[in-house]
């Protein structure tokens, strides 16, 4: 296979010797004496321009090289007349690998609605915005991998299939091999999963940080990075039913030290982008600004996409508690008529994503790192603070995506922990395992939960989630 990479042509800028490309026609534009075929191959954002002689290149062939066909094309690298690209290729000989039926090939070479694409889910990564998002989206993952590596901490992986459902909060999907609309029953009517292939009633995970706690007791610092799942209702534009979740878990780290570590990690993923996919975050910087171009002044961001990366990558996050973010808010006119009046006396209720909002875009104009929540709104397995209210949890949130982080100083004193599961009906005799990490050599330890789609959101600038995961899983949308 002589194949050569697109990229590797415009790294290396081969002039004068004779390559072969495979890839995909984007457009073909020309006339009799002369065709110009846009070929892209994924490997760049780039279009590679392949100018086919009709003197060498049958009518025949070049009738087949229409948008979405396959090529394969050798030639000659030549210096381009035109502007933008350095080179481009003569081609001696064309052989179309895959032909695209242009009356039935449903992406035209214009432009596409995201529902359209949605909807085509199966063939967007090979439009520009796609195929950068999807090149963006590996090099964020790579990097997870690279800071939590350099830092020493283990990979762990968590199972897919528990009997937790880690803290009774998010709704879990069932896995059974029972046939559910006969399913053997107990003598008191219940579905008997006893004789199920677990022999108990098992769900998909919604988080791998009870089992990340394990690890971390006996390897120090570990993180979890891997797919987790929520049957909520997830119609909005930051959640899906399967979305990929980053867990790191630190023995001997404080609440602090959790904080610190995430808004280093995070500054970190997003340096690592804006020096590994300049050219794609140029791209969906300038399609976002014309996105905004189209909306009224008042609802126009104030910062482009890189200036934006930057700003946060560059610049201490604000550290508040939810008491002190109760306070702000109260105190706060979010337009020109309305208080946040209803949160007067709301100490202990849960912010709602435009107090979030409104304190991140409106207020502090930063990512915000909010502390010290209310226990009754926050997890069994936070670490109590002293004042008897408090644990000591934290999220992070970020403009324009909310909640990007949760996390908290784990509650490692067992006589606190199984008291809080008492109050809270956390049955102890299922967590027996989890206890033992109490019982036996308890060590302070935190960590935190990273939802991966909301840092690819973030960092692509792109609008919805679901077009930040090649195939998302979204109520009605389970096909590919
Ligand atoms: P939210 O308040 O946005 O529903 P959460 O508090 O329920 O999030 P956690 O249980 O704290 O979420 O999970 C940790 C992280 O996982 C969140 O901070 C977020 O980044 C991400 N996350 C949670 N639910 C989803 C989802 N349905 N889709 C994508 N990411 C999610
Ligand atoms: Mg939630
Ligand atoms: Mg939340
Ligand atoms: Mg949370």
């Amino acid at each position: 296979n002589k194949r050569v990479k697109i990229k590797t042509i415009l790294d290396t800028n081969p002039i004068g010797s004779e390559v072969t490309l495979m890839g995909w026609v984007r457009t073909k534009r020309g006339n009799k004496n002369v065709s110009f075929i846009a070929l892209n191959d994924g490997s760049i954002i780039t279009n590679y321009q392949v100018v086919a002689d009709p003197n060498l290149i049958s009518e025949e062939i070049l009738k087949k090289c229409t948008t979405g066909a396959c090529l394969k094309v050798t030639g000659n690298v030549v210096d381009s007349q035109g502007a933008g690209q350095s080179s481009e290729l003569n081609a001696t000989a064309i052989e179309v690998l895959g032909e695209a039926d242009p009356e039935k090939y449903p992406l035209q070479p214009k432009k596409h609605s995201m529902e359209f694409l949605r909807e085509n889910a199966h063939l967007r990564m090979r439009t520009i915005t796609f195929s950068a998002v999807f090149r963006v989206r590996h090099a964020l993952a790579f990097a997870v991998h690279k800071y939590f590596n350099d830092k020493g901490f283990f990979y762990i992986h968590t199972p897919i299939i528990t009997a937790s459902d880690a803290e009774g909060a998010g709704e879990t999907f069932k896995v059974t091999t029972l046939d559910l609309k006969n399913p053997p029953k107990t003598d008191d009517g219940a579905i008997d999963y006893k004789q199920d292939f677990f022999e108990r009633e098992t769900n998909l995970t919604v988080s791998g940080q009870l089992e990340g706690e394990l690890a971390a007791m006996a390897l120090g610092d570990i993180y979890t990075f891997g797919p987790t799942f929520r049957a909520e209702n997830s119609n909005t534009t930051r959640h899906l039913a399967e979305f990929w979740m980053i867990e790191p878990e630190m023995a001997f780290y404080d609440a602090e030290d959790n904080a610190d570590l995430a808004e280093d990690f995070l500054k970190y993923v997003i340096q690592y982008a804006l020096h590994n996919c300049a050219e794609d975050l140029a791209f969906l910087d300038q399609r976002l600004q014309e996105e905004e171009k189209v909306k009224p002044a008042d609802q126009r961001s104030e910062m482009s996409l890189l200036d934006k990366l930057s700003f946060v990558a560059d610049n201490n996050f604000v550290r508040i508690t939810y008491t002190e973010a109760i306070e702000i808010l109260r105190n706060s006119t979010p337009n020109k008529k309305k208080k946040f009046s209803y949160l007067i006396d709301a100490w202990g209720t849960d912010l709602q994503s435009e107090h979030e909002r409104f304190l991140v875009e409106k207020h502090f104009k930063k990512p915000v790192i909010l502390t010290d929540y209310p226990k009754e709104i926050k997890s069994f397995y936070m670490r109590q603070n002293d004042d008897g209210k408090t644990v000591a949890a934290m999220d992070i949130l970020f403009p324009g995506i909310g909640e990007i982080v949760g996390g908290s100083q784990r509650e490692e004193r067992m006589d606190v922990l199984t008291k809080r599961m008492e109050e809270m009906s956390i049955p102890q005799d299922e967590m027996w395992w989890y206890l033992d990490t109490r019982r036996f050599g308890a060590a302070p330890h935190a960590g935190f939960g990273l939802g991966f789609e909301r840092m690819v959101l973030f960092v692509t600038g792109m609008g919805n989630i679901r077009d930040v995961i090649a195939f998302p899983r979204t109520p009605g949308n389970a096909e590919f």
